[in-house]
């Protein structure tokens, strides 16, 4: 099952995330001052429009492992990393919509500053006040990533947790503590604890047996699976007792958890053992049943995301762009720029973007408007080619999202 999670990590790194498009240019604002101490220099500004004050938690919860491809819900913004031009740490003001790169020095040209520092980041979550992000250690020339943590106004960056040459993933946040997992030289794993707020961290499965292997959040609880073991199990109180659930070996897709229940893609397979038909499932998270949300068209689906009401999808059978390879072959949209919804409880499907030029990877509620994260396709130079790119479905219209 880790294996599978794994893929479909892989899978989400091919495929897109955000960005914002607007015409208007936004004013920065003078930052008035900093109650970080941290080192912002002249010509620091903080975000546009964004309320500090507002400090709640992401409520956006997904399985983790979606590597580049992810949002990160922070106060007043969300924070995403733009490739629409190489790899650039930049967020969305949620009030505007408007987007920037992650860094609010406007005479900067984005090298070796944190737009550029966090860019290449595979993870990151929001905690306690600070953007946290899993980096590569070029320093150390043999690979290996630390956990960074910086304000969001882009000050404080610092290297809080590093994994001694190993690859760290997938963070997960908790109570102001980050989980995330760590390598083993052996071929293990480790889950480490890291705490925002004593600067600790330690590890988790030595409480184990076995290797914890996925893990997320689904508001109550963080709710984990062990490696070799299909078993579903759930914490509440950090990993001190936990409870035996339920199996969820049928739920083989990327998995989304709300108060209530875990909801996940049950495959049919052929004779070969490829899939040809998806449909949504959901499972209660305190009696283990399991019901299903929505049959499907008998087509691979594609789960993108859950919001308060709804299940977002696409169908994997792909549709030709208008776009074409060096080598002159179609490139086709593996999602067919088809974005569907339908009630959490069941009921009728309803098509929701039509015909966009987006290879759909990620959906998320935030407020009162959808992000789609996906890849946009377009023709570049002779051929065509893809970008990352994120749009916000807004009050019935959609929105390209380019930093500035
Ligand atoms: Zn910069």
């Amino acid at each position: 099952m880790k294996n599978v999670y794994k893929l479909l990590a892989a899978l989400c790194l091919c495929m897109g995330l955000i960005s914002c498009h607007d015409s208007q240019t936004a004013p920065l604002t003078p930052l008035e001052s900093s109650s970080s101490g941290s080192s912002a220099g002249n010509g620091t500004v903080v975000p546009d429009g964004i309320d500090t004050a507002d400090m709640a938690q992401s409520d956006v919860y997904s399985l983790p492992g979606v590597g580049l491809f992810k949002l990160i819900n922070a106060p007043g913004m969300v924070i995403y990393t733009d490739q629409s031009q190489g790899a650039t740490l930049a967020y969305v003001n949620k009030t505007t919509h408007n987007s920037f790169y992650f860094c609010f020095d406007p005479t900067c040209s984005h090298y070796d500053c944190p737009a550029d520092i966090l860019h290449l980041t595979n993870n990151m979550v929001y905690c306690n006040g600070k953007l946290y992000a899993v980096c590569p250690e070029p320093e150390r020339g043999g690979g290996g990533t630390s956990l960074y943590s910086v304000n969001l106004d882009a000050t404080d960056l610092r290297k809080c947790y590093t994994s001694d040459g190993n690859e760290i993933y997938n963070p997960l946040v908790w109570n102001n503590t980050i989980l995330f997992s760590q390598g083993r030289t052996d071929g293990g794993e480790d889950l480490i604890a890291y705490d925002t707020e004593t600067g600790k961290a330690s590890v988790i499965n030595d409480r184990y047996e076995l290797d914890i292997g996925t893990y997320f959040a689904a508001r109550d609880a963080i709710y984990y699976t062990f490696i070799g073991d299909t078993y579903l199990y759930r914490t509440r109180d950090f990993f001190e007792t936990s409870e035996k659930l339920f199996d969820i070996e049928k739920m083989s897709n990327r998995l989304y958890g709300d108060q209530t229940h875990l909801y996940g893609v049950e495959y049919v397979r052929d004779d070969n053992g490829g899939v040809y038909a998806g449909r949504i499932v959901r499972c209660s998270l305190e009696t283990g049943d399991m019901e299903v949300v929505y049959d499907g068209h008998g087509e691979p689906l594609y789960f993108a995301g859950i919001d308060d009401d709804c299940c977002y999808f696409s169908y994997t059978t792909g549709t030709p762009t208008p776009y074409k390879r060096s080598d002159g072959a179609p490139i086709v949209n593996p999602s067919g720029g088809v974005l569907w919804r339908i009630p959490k409880s069941g009921g009728d499907e309803e098509v929701i973007m039509n015909d966009i030029d987006y290879d759909i990877s990620y959906v998320g509620k935030i407020g009162d408007d959808l992000y789609v994260l996906g890849h946009k396709y377009y023709e570049r130079g002779s051929v065509g080619g893809s970008k990352t790119m994120t749009g916000i479905l807004s009050g019935g219209t959609v929105k390209e999202i380019t930093p500035r």
